[in-house]
């Protein structure tokens, strides 16, 4: 962390010492260094889909580059872009809103941070359901805000329970976020446990802010169904974020969208009109054709990744006492591996999964996420968004690795 006064000749400000590196994208870079140096590194780090963005997206950006839609567009997205987000809310979610209640913003990351912004301040707090995406926390301190981090049970698959979501409500806490299916664990909730955390929700007036990212990559017949579908009543009080990256490939060309209350979206138009403008003019109409294109592309690729999780599980499965919650949805898994934690193994003092992750990538190029910054100091996250080759690759070397450390 770089604390203010370690450069005294350009002395950063004091938010700096709030925030950390983002510990995905921390591995996503050492990966692609070790890589430059000529090192066979397997990939189990990077959250995003391996897959090439599908050909009917590309083609119309081409056609917007070629149509010289390269100009400033307004702040919240074109109004195509606007109406595509619409019909997409609709088609896929039950969720009926107006053009002038979504905006287009540049990634999920991007909707998410403008979001908090808009709604969060000093002295406020929200609910964060553990094991949860690294950015979350860092993102609400930057607005000012307090992360409660609520753990949740490993043997209730990492679902937050009404019971703790009640018990974890003080005078301060505002919001609670729900990411279903979530980074890193896939947990993901039905319409009961949904309804459930509604009556909470409700009963005791707080905001929901629902990450719905990965709602599109869900497996064994689960349906994820939308808490605002199902408690329209909740609808003053929500907002709605997703974005492109995982469901249609698009991680490198930034869209991510927000639906909600009237007075909250142009709040966020406000700040990103002096912030960042408008999201990319290609990007937007590529993300028209991605939302109102042919949908058969998430399909082949949901398939691809159904067999890669069962695969991952099977692996998981015969390496001795690791235990993991089977994924409901999105392209994580996160096995515990307490079990070879605090022991020593070549020099390496293995006290926490990230000693564990720095042991694997340096002795048997490895690339994983430790389990600290979601939360969770015992597991690690592997991401099967990679080729069943990389997936066999890599799961052999950590058998070994578990072989080595064990022994
Ligand atoms: N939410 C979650 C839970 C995520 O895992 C990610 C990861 N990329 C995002 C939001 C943001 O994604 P992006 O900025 O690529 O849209
Ligand atoms: N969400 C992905 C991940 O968890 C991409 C990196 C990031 O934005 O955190 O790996």
């Amino acid at each position: 962390m770089n604390a203010p006064q370690t450069h005294p000749s350009m002395p950063l400000a004091r938010r700096l010492a709030l925030v950390k590196p983002s510990a995905t994208l921390a591995v996503t870079a050492a990966t692609a260094m070790l890589r430059q140096q000529g090192k066979d590194v397997v990939d189990f780090g990077t959250g995003e889909p391996d897959f090439d963005t599908p050909e009917h997206i590309k083609a119309a950006a081409v056609a917007a580059m070629a149509a010289g839609q390269t100009k400033y567009t307004p702040v919240g997205g074109t109004a195509a872009l606007k109406q595509a987000i619409v019909t997409k809310l609709a088609r896929d979610n039950q969720l009926t809103y107006g053009s002038d209640e979504v905006i287009a913003s540049c990634g999920g990351k991007h909707s998410l941070a403008t979001a908090f912004l808009a709604l969060f301040q000093e002295g406020d707090e929200v609910i964060v359901p553990a094991p949860f995406w690294v950015s979350y926390a860092d993102m609400l301190v930057l607005a000012g805000a307090k992360p409660i981090i609520v753990p949740t049970d490993e043997r209730g698959g990492f679902r937050l329970t009404p019971a703790a979501l009640e018990a974890a409500i003080g005078p301060r806490v505002r919001a609670v976020i729900l990411n279903s299916p979530s980074n890193p664990v896939g947990a993901a909730y039905d319409a009961d446990e949904l309804g459930a955390l509604s009556d909470v929700i409700a009963h005791r007036g707080l905001l929901v802010i629902s990450d719905d990212v990965y709602e599109r990559l869900t497996y064994g017949g689960f349906v994820q169904r939308h808490i605002l579908a199902l408690r329209p009543e909740l609808r003053p009080q929500a907002l709605v974020v997703s974005s492109l990256s995982k469901s249609y490939a698009m991680t490198g060309w930034r869209l991510g969208y927000t639906a909600g209350p009237k007075h909250v979206i142009a709040a966020m138009a406000t700040l990103q009109g002096q912030q960042t403008s408008n999201p990319c003019s290609i990007t937007q109409a590529a993300a028209v054709a991605a939302l109102t294109g042919p949908q058969e592309c998430i399909g082949q690729m949901l398939a691809e990744f159904a067999r890669r999780r069962v695969y991952v599980l099977e692996r998981l499965a015969a390496l001795p006492e690791v235990t993991c919650v089977p994924p409901r949805g999105a392209f994580y898994v996160f096995p515990n591996l307490r079990a070879y934690l605090g022991r020593t193994v070549g020099g390496y003092e293995l006290r926490s999964a990230s000693d564990l992750a720095a042991y694997l990538i340096a002795e048997y190029n490895l690339a994983v996420v430790a389990g600290e910054d979601f939360g969770a100091p015992t597991h690690i996250r592997i991401s099967y968004a990679t080729s069943m080759g990389e997936l066999e690759k890599g799961m052999d070397r950590l058998a070994r690795a578990l072989r080595t450390i064990a022994s």
